[in-house]
């Protein structure tokens, strides 16, 4: 065992001398960004005593329909992955029910189509945007299908014109996966006021804005909401439970459906509403780094990100910046990912398509034959670091290092 340990050490301290990295100075590929605002609005929340679902999670919720224009219901939650299985639930997914999700995604967007005992549909995706392949959805239709999960990939949004006229004439449910795409417009339009049945957004930490663990359902549809909020909280009545309006004695109330616990907490909406107000500016800091991304790294042996259709009032939300090892870079991605870390950049893969994890590819049958485009994109993607409080100078040390590494 100490010998193992010296070991241990002694390749720390060469890998250290030999790239003169300060463990400090690590720069990792995600951090979210909480100030002062954030902190201080937890200690209130505190201090007030209500530290469960009540005034800020309310509070939270009307200043998200408003970013979103007002047209909409939100419904916070303390996770996307509860937000799309409501989402389905309130569909009226379940068993002998299918529900077709791209391969190239998080486990959560499939796993939510299995707690209600459907089974998901995995498709390939298409190779420029990497989001879900729209033939590949109409070629897996069958008369059990009910509805697609598209993902707007790294915050890129999927061609949901097409997806959305194929649900029409096929009769699908389109709920969107839209962990990825907070802030991003689709010709003009927010993610989460698009013509689909349902919208989750995630709050989690590494996301474009975060609530420590949170997300928020949208709909336009009003019974959808209803069913939606009723089943987030044990499936208990909201008449009853609203104690400030009802005339019954405040401790009755009456349980209509077996519900879920997937309200989100006050403490966690009092992030969010400090997170929300700078979300504009969020958004322009990663704008900001994905440009510079750009200019800098064209001309390495890797394929840059697409960017957003500015011209049809399309935009790129950057949750993720996604970069393709050419074929010409001499090394795999693998060793990339390696090196890198040496040199104290942290690095991530999004994601081991789904087909590939055990769990889907033995449940549902599935061989990397099936999904030849996610294969080969899953070969040579990576992505880099990128998020808010990461400096121009922090930057500069990642396209550094990718240029010794790389040109
Ligand atoms: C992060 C993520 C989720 C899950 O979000 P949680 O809020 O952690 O539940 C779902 N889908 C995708 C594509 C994600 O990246």
């Amino acid at each position: 065992m100490a010998e193992h340990h010296e070991s241990d050490a002694a390749t720390v301290a060469t890998a250290a001398a030999a790239h003169v990295v300060d463990p400090a100075a690590f720069l990792p590929f995600a951090l979210p960004d909480i100030d002062e605002a954030e902190i201080e609005a937890v200690v209130a929340c505190l201090r007030s005593g209500w530290v469960t679902t009540g005034p800020a999670t309310r509070q939270f919720e009307q200043d998200f329909k408003a970013y979103l224009g007002g047209e909409v219901e939100t419904i916070s939650v303390n996770s996307a992955t509860a937000g799309l299985h409501l989402a389905l639930e309130s569909l009226g997914i379940g068993p002998g029910d299918e529900v077709i999700v791209p391969t190239l995604t998080f486990t959560a967007t499939a796993e939510v189509v299995r707690y209600l005992g459907a089974k998901p549909v995995f498709v390939d995706v298409e190779p420029e945007h990497m989001n879900l392949s729209i033939e590949a959805v109409e070629a897996a239709v069958t008369p059990r299908t009910r509805a697609v999960l598209p993902v707007h990939y790294a915050g890129l949004a999927c061609d949901m014109d097409a997806l959305l006229a194929l649900a029409r004439r096929r009769g699908l449910r389109v709920v969107e996966d839209a962990a990825h795409a907070f802030p991003t417009r689709y010709k003009g339009r927010l993610v989460g006021t698009l013509d689909s049945d349902i919208t989750v957004f995630s709050f989690y930490a590494n996301k474009t804005m975060t609530t420590g663990e949170g997300g928020m359902v949208v709909t336009r549809d009003a019974e959808l909401a209803r069913r939606i909020r009723l089943m987030r909280l044990h499936g208990i009545s909201q008449d009853a439970f609203n104690r400030y309006v009802s005339r019954t004695p405040a401790w009755y109330y009456e349980v209509v459906a077996a519900g879920f616990k997937y309200n989100l907490t006050d403490i966690a909406s009092s992030i969010g509403i400090q997170q929300l107000r700078k979300i504009d500016r969020f958004w322009q800091r990663r704008e900001h780094l994905a440009r510079r991304y750009h200019e800098a790294l064209a001309g390495l042996p890797l394929q840059l990100p697409p960017l957003a259709d500015t011209e049809n009032g399309s935009t790129h939300a950057w949750h993720l910046y996604v970069v393709r090892m050419a074929p010409e870079a001499g090394m795999g991605r693998d060793e990339l990912i390696l090196k890198l870390s040496q040199r104290g950049i942290g690095t991530s893969v999004h994601f081991i398509p789904l087909h590939r994890q055990p769990v889907w590819r033995n449940s549902c049958e599935l061989s990397a034959s099936q999904f030849p485009v996610a294969e080969a994109c899953y070969e040579r993607i990576l992505s880099l670091p990128l998020y808010t409080k990461m400096s121009d100078a922090d930057q500069d040390r990642v396209i550094a290092t990718l240029r010794e590494l790389l040109a």
